[in-house]
C-alpha cells in the first residue's frame, strides 16, 4: 500500500488514480453485533451449484463448515462442501430433516421448500434469507406488488392469469410478459411486440410489463444482517445477449450518469430496510433512456453480477453473504480494481461432456482469472464458469476482455 489518503484510509495514491469512488461502496452500522461467532460453526446450504461452490471457498477462510443439500451427485459443491446430502431442496421432509442438523440455514437458489424452512424457524433454526422473503422473491407478481406498495420505482405492470388476458391491455404494448414463477436467466420472459403475438404469452399466472426503453442495465449487491448493519458494493453494468436475455458480460464499477448510482443505492437501502431483510440481496435496475432508475427484480443470494468482487473488491459477495447470515460485522466492500466478468457459456449446438477452448490463451493474459464450476456436462448457454478480468482502468479491462474467448463445447 502506498501513502494513505486522509478521506479514505487504505486507498493508495495509485488506487486514487484509478478514479474509483470509495464513497459508493460502504457499510452503515446500527446496533450491537453478535459475539456468538465460533469458528467451526456449521451452516446448512440449500443448493450446491456454482454460487454454493464460491460460498464454500469463502467459508473456508472464515472457518465455517458448509453442508450442502442438492439432488445432483455431481454438483459444483460436491468436492468442496464439508458435507453433501443428496436430496431435493424442494421436498418438505428432506429440507426439514436436513435443516434440523444445523443452527443456521441459507440458500444459493430461491426455488426451495419454504414451508419446511418456516417449520425450521419455528423450531429455533436461524434461516436467512427469511422464508417469507424467499416466497416474495420467487414470485415475480408478489415482487412487483411489493415495489408498488413500498413506493419503489419499477416499470408499469398488471398481473395476468391466462395468455389471452394480455389483450385486455392494448396500451401496454410493446410489452414484456413474465411467468410469475420458475423463470430464470431469461427463461420465462417473452417480448410481445404487439397484441398479434398473444399466442406467445404465458398461459399461467404472469406479469405483463410495459417494455422499458433501456439505456443501461445495472445491479447493486447489498447485504444486511439481523442487527441492521448494511453494506453495498459499487454498481455493476450488465450487458445481455441480444436474443437469449442471458448476461453476457459485466463491467465494474458501472459507468453511469451523475447521480444515478446514488439514487440506486438509496433504493437498494430502502428495499432491505422495508423488508427487514437479512442476507445478501442483488438488486437489478434499468436506467431508462429518459433517465429514470427502475428496479427490475431482486435475487436473495449471491448473484452472477457480483462474481468480480472476488478479484476486484476488498471482500467478495460470498463472504458478505456468510457474514450477514451469521450476524457478523460487514466486510470492506470497496473496490480496488476495475473489472469485467465474462460468463463461460456452453456453446450453441454443443451438448455432452465439456471440453474448454481458449483457456490457455486466457491464462496467459495478466489480470485474467478463469473460474470453472466443475460441471462435467455442457449444453447450449449453460453457465459453465466465468472469467474475471481486472486492470487499472476501464479501458484496459474492456480491451483485455475482448481478447478472452473461452467456451465449453
Ligand atoms: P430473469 O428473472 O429470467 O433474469 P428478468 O425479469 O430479469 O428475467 O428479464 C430478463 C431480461 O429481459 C432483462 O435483463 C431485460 O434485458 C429484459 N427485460 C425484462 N423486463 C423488461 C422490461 N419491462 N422492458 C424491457 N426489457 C425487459
Amino acid at each position: 500500500m502506498g501513502k494513505l489518503n486522509s478521506t479514505h484510509p487504505g486507498l493508495s495514491e495509485s488506487e486514487k488514480k484509478l478514479n474509483l469512488n470509495p464513497s459508493k461502496a460502504q457499510a452503515t452500522f446500527v446496533g450491537n453485533l453478535s459475539n456468538a461467532y465460533k469458528p467451526g460453526i456449521s451452516i446448512g446450504l440449500l443448493g450446491g451449484g456454482q454460487l454454493g461452490m464460491m460460498l464454500c471457498q469463502a467459508a473456508i477462510d472464515l472457518g465455517i463448515a458448509l453442508h450442502v443439500l442438492d439432488p445432483d451427485q455431481d454438483c459444483s459443491c460436491h468436492h468442496l462442501a464439508h458435507g453433501h446430502t443428496i436430496g431435493s431442496f424442494k421436498d418438505y421432509q428432506t429440507v426439514l430433516n436436513f435443516g434440523r442438523r444445523f443452527s443456521h440455514i441459507t440458500v444459493e437458489i430461491e426455488a426451495v421448500n419454504t414451508d419446511a424452512l418456516k417449520q425450521l424457524v419455528s423450531e429455533g433454526v436461524q434461516v436467512y434469507p427469511k422464508p417469507d422473503h424467499l416466497d416474495l422473491i420467487k414470485d415475480k407478481s408478489q415482487q412487483k406488488q411489493f415495489y408498488k406498495q413500498a413506493g419503489i420505482p419499477t416499470s408499469d405492470f398488471v398481473l395476468t392469469q391466462t395468455g389471452a388476458e394480455v389483450l385486455a391491455y392494448p396500451d401496454f404494448f410493446p410489452a414484456v410478459h413474465k411467468s410469475a414463477t420458475d423463470g430464470y436467466d431469461g427463461r420465462g420472459v417473452v417480448l410481445l411486440a404487439d397484441p398479434s403475438k398473444v399466442n406467445q404469452a404465458f398461459d399461467c399466472p404472469a406479469v405483463l410489463e410495459k417494455k422499458v426503453d433501456i439505456q443501461t442495465e445495472f445491479s447493486i449487491i447489498i447485504s444486511r444482517n439481523e442487527y441492521g448493519q448494511i453494506a453495498h458494493f459499487e454498481a455493476v453494468e450488465q450487458v445481455f445477449h441480444p436474443t437469449k436475455h442471458i448476461l453476457q458480460y459485466l463491467v465494474a464499477p458501472a459507468s453511469l450518469p451523475p447521480g444515478v448510482s446514488d439514487e440506486a443505492i438509496k433504493i437498494a437501502h430502502q428495499i432491505v430496510d422495508e423488508l427487514d431483510y437479512v442476507g445478501l440481496l442483488a438488486v437489478e435496475f434499468f436506467l431508462t433512456k429518459a433517465g429514470e432508475v427502475l428496479v427490475n427484480e431482486i435475487a436473495p443470494r449471491p448473484h452472477n453480477s457480483g462474481h468480480h468482487t472476488i478479484r476486484a473488491c476488498r471482500s467478495s459477495q460470498f463472504e458478505q453473504h456468510l457474514r450477514a447470515v451469521l450476524g457478523l460485522p460487514s466486510a470492506d466492500t470497496s473496490t480496488h480494481s476495475h473489472a469485467a466478468m465474462l460468463n463461460i457459456l456452453g456453446a450453441e449446438g454443443s451438448e455432452g461432456k465439456a471440453q474448454y477452448t481458449g483457456l490457455t490463451d486466457a491464462l496467459s493474459l495478466p489480470g485474467v482469472y478463469p473460474f470453472l464450476y466443475g460441471k462435467s456436462l455442457t449444453r447450449p448457454f449453460r453457465k459453465m464458469g466465468h472469467v474475471t478480468v481486472v486492470g487499472t482502468t476501464r479501458e484496459e479491462v474492456l480491451k483485455k476482455a475482448e481478447m478472452v474467448m473461452v467456451e465449453a463445447r
